[in-house]
């Protein structure tokens, strides 16, 4: 093989996890580099509980209990890296390990990296958590298998139900619960998990920045100050399939036409709303040949404003164009929803006291979505970023220098060792 990456890979060993010496961030990754690496779309595609994700958990346990660290997984498959024992109170750090189709390498597996890093340098320090203290890795956030992001954190928050979450279709058309047995876990506990909430005394997440924020401000790291408001809908545009050269133009009641007409209303009311976004990433046409007029077209919209009412009107004004387009043509239209997050504002408190311990870090508002976003209405949680010098994310070119990887540990041991000294 020699240099070849190995896609989907079984779990590297542990590195750089020896007992005596700190291991980087930056080393950290370079061990899991070959895992997932996407042929097709370049990057990496890592699914939860896909082979790469459970090569990448595998990874992680190995590496925590080389760090004497125990691992739980929780009744929603995220798993807990415990430094010393469970408890109340906990001071809880990670991120996830899970990736979009063909994303970058630092999207999740920086946070979780940089915190086991992290554990290093608290321990060469001789710092002892005088709190229960653990490594968190959430289940699929980006949900780029089941289509519902943060869903680990939504189902231990209880902000998804786990009947809608168990029958949740990859695109292979297999089921949440059944991807999870297969993976040795136990669907049918999944929930809301009041012991695994009630444990955590403050969240904090490291992760590359998904801007160009601390480019411009020329600083390695911030804190996060708010998410926007952001969700996913599917619409279904259902016409008439039928040839391609036998269907005259007048006959046709064509799906892919108020598809095409959804991306571009979907351009134009983001474009009239200041600060909103709104995307469709993702057209799947049924059956999809060539010289096929398709029967069925499934669109998703990704929306995202700085508010609850900003987001949902700009998806009622979406919609409109959308109805109207599929009737001109003669097609139905269904629109589900299928992931919705409001607004979070991170504690304020807690995120100009990290600044302030980080020689006054920006505190940046973000676009994307995260598990700390989730949990931020449950308990105090926090962020880091770490500056990425192509602002791109969800995409191969997605970066971080190794010295600014290493700033983002000294910054999260920095956070964790007074947190862990604090009311918080
Ligand atoms: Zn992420």
């Amino acid at each position: 093989m020699g240099a070849q990456p190995r896609p989907g890979a079984s779990a590297p060993g542990p590195s750089g996890a020896s007992g005596t010496s700190a291991a980087s961030a930056t080393g950290l990754l370079a061990a899991i580099a070959d895992v997932g690496v996407d042929r097709v779309r370049g990057g990496y595609s890592r699914h939860g509980f896909d082979r790469a994700e459970l090569a990448l958990r595998e990874w992680f346990v190995a590496e925590s209990r080389a760090r004497g660290l125990d691992v739980e997984v929780d009744r929603n498959g995220n798993l807990w890296a415990w430094w010393g024992k469970p408890g109340p109170n906990a001071l809880i750090t990670g991120s996830h390990l899970d990736s979009v189709p063909g994303g970058g390498a630092f999207d999740g597996p920086l946070g979780v990296v940089s915190a086991l890093a992290a554990v290093d340098l608290l321990r060469a320090r001789g710092f002892v958590p005088s709190r229960p203290f653990a490594v968190v890795v959430f289940a699929e956030e980006e949900g780029g298998r089941f289509g519902v992001p943060c869903l680990g954190s939504r189902l231990l928050a209880g902000t998804i139900d786990a009947d809608t979450a168990r029958r949740l279709r990859d695109p292979e058309g297999t089921t949440l619960a059944d991807a999870m047995r297969k993976a040795g876990l136990a669907p049918e506990r999944l929930g809301r998990d009041e012991e695994s909430l009630s444990r955590i005394g403050c969240f904090v997440e490291l992760h590359v920045e998904q801007g160009r924020g601390l480019i411009d401000l020329g600083r390695p790291v911030g804190v996060a100050s708010s998410i926007l408001a952001h969700g996913r809908w599917r619409f279904q545009f259902t016409g008439e399939g039928n040839h391609a050269g036998a269907t005259p133009i007048t006959d046709r009641h064509d799906p892919m036409l108020p598809a095409s007409q959804l991306v571009l209303a979907a351009r134009r009311a983001a474009a009239a709303a200041v600060g909103s976004r709104a995307t469709i990433g993702r057209i799947v046409p049924v059956p999809g040949g060539t010289n096929v007029i398709a029967s069925t077209v499934d669109c998703w919209l990704d929306a995202r404003a700085s508010d609850d009412a900003t987001t949902r009107s700009l998806v009622t004004e979406i919609e409109a164009a959308a109805r109207d387009a599929a009737a001109a043509e003669g097609c139905r239209l269904e629109v589900t929803e299928e992931s919705y997050g409001d607004t979070v504002i991170f504690d304020p408190a807690l995120r100009d006291e990290l600044a302030g311990l980080l020689d006054d870090a920006p505190a940046l508002p973000t676009g994307a979505g995260h598990d700390a976003g989730v949990l931020a209405s449950q308990v105090p949680t926090a962020m880091l970023f770490v500056r990425n010098p192509t602002g791109v994310s969800h995409a191969p070119a997605e970066h971080a220098e190794p010295d600014d990887c290493e700033a983002g540990v000294a910054a999260l041991a920095k956070v964790l060792e007074h947190l862990a000294g604090s009311e918080r």
